[in-house]
């Protein structure tokens, strides 16, 4: 049998897409230029009140990162030294940063093994008197259960900030993650569903309370011009990004959808190896930011795709409390059992918009000789 051409599948693939929107952005990146106003200018503006309407929020305010945007909620809310802000122990770093960066203890708990999202029942065993905000993250692309963790936090008198930077237009019961708590925030990192030329990111809300005290930790707590009610920072979106993310986001509906097909062809194609596949359960839609197989076998499966030119990442191998970062948070290995075994076990297979039908068959293809 002749040797077939071999098929190299890039875990993300950010220039392909670029072709296909260069029309419109290069254009819109030189009138910018070339009008010289850079910072907190129309589109900023103009690209807060999109996110806000794609969303069905009150108000959103652009930052210049999903991190920015996290520690602002969390300072917006008043969080800070003595106060325990619980979330996952298996997120990306940047969630529990967000709540060191306040001065806040993270209170990390274990995900539910089917979703790898937390759930309410362990949130409430986490929660204590000096607990001061619930930070669901929407893992994967997939929306945690949020009305069970909203009713705990109601009845607990505790704000829910929602850590959405991976899920840009998921919804659960018809509700766009990010809109469920007080405060939901997103990042715009190139990677992402919706991804900017370099960072950015966006803070949501409906109360607007919230919204003028955002506004102004965005931009060096100023009130007016030189007058400072807050000690904020400098986490603003520049007017370039935001030109490029409006012209992104008219796509982000789209592209979303083209990822689902590719996770149910990949679902489809997988289902009969042994692998535990993605799950979506009922009343939420996924947006597959990654597609993430489990298996005990991952490294080796992993080197396999390595060999045969298929890119793959493992999100996330090591649970933020056994980050040498966190060893003062002193959690002892064996401590979140599910989230440490889903450090060993899970692998995200390539998944971006562009993927095509040949590359997710390739990709099918490898994963079975690996098995065979
Ligand atoms: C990407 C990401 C962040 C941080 O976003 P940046 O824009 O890189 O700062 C936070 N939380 C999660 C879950 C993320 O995936």
């Amino acid at each position: 049998m002749a040797n077939k051409e071999a098929i190299v599948v890039p875990f993300l693939d950010l220039k392909t897409q670029y072709r296909t929107i260069a029309p419109e952005v290069e254009p819109a990146v030189t009138r910018i230029l070339a009008e010289g106003a850079y910072i907190l200018g129309k589109e900023v503006e103009a690209f807060e009140k999109e996110f806000a309407a794609f969303l069905g929020a009150g108000h959103a305010i652009a930052v210049s990162s999903g991190l920015d945007a996290l520690r602002i909620a969390l300072q917006a809310l008043g969080i800070g030294p003595g106060d325990e802000v619980i979330t996952a122990a298996n997120t990306f770093i940047a969630t529990a940063l967000s709540i060191t960066g306040v001065g806040a203890r993270p209170v990390l708990v274990d995900p539910d093994d089917a979703t790898a999202n937390i759930e309410s029942s362990t949130i409430s065993r986490a929660i204590t008197p000096r607990t001061k905000a619930i930070m669901p993250v929407h893992l994967y692309g997939l929306p945690a259960d949020m009305e069970p963790i909203l009713a705990l936090a109601k009845q607990h008198g505790l704000p829910v900030i929602e850590d959405a930077c991976q899920a840009h237009g998921a919804n659960m019961n018809g509700r766009r993650a990010g809109t469920f708590g007080e405060i939901g925030c997103f990042s715009f990192y190139p990677g992402k569903n919706l991804g900017a030329a370099g960072d950015g990111g966006m803070v949501v809300t409906n109360r607007p309370d919230l919204a003028e005290k955002l506004r102004r930790l965005r931009n060096y707590g100023q009130e007016r011009k030189y007058y400072h009610v807050d000690l904020g920072g400098n986490h603003r979106l520049d007017e370039i990004q935001a030109a490029i993310l409006r012209i992104k986001l008219r796509r982000l509906d789209g592209w979303n959808q083209a990822r689902q097909g590719h996770a149910r062809a990949y679902t489809q194609e997988l289902s009969s190896m042994p692998l535990v596949l993605p799950r979506i359960p009922e009343g939420r839609t996924h947006i597959f930011h990654l597609y993430p197989v489990r298996t005990p076998r991952r490294d080796a499966l992993q080197a396999h795709l390595t060999s045969r030119g298929i890119g793959t990442l493992i999100h996330y191998p090591i649970p933020i409390h056994l980050q040498p970062a966190y060893k003062h948070l002193q959690i002892a290995e064996g401590a979140l059992p599910v989230a440490e075994r889903m450090g060993r076990e899970l692998l995200s297979l390539p998944m971006f918009p562009e993927l095509t039908a040949a590359q997710i068959e390739e990709v099918v293809a490898v994963v079975r000789s690996f098995f065979a």
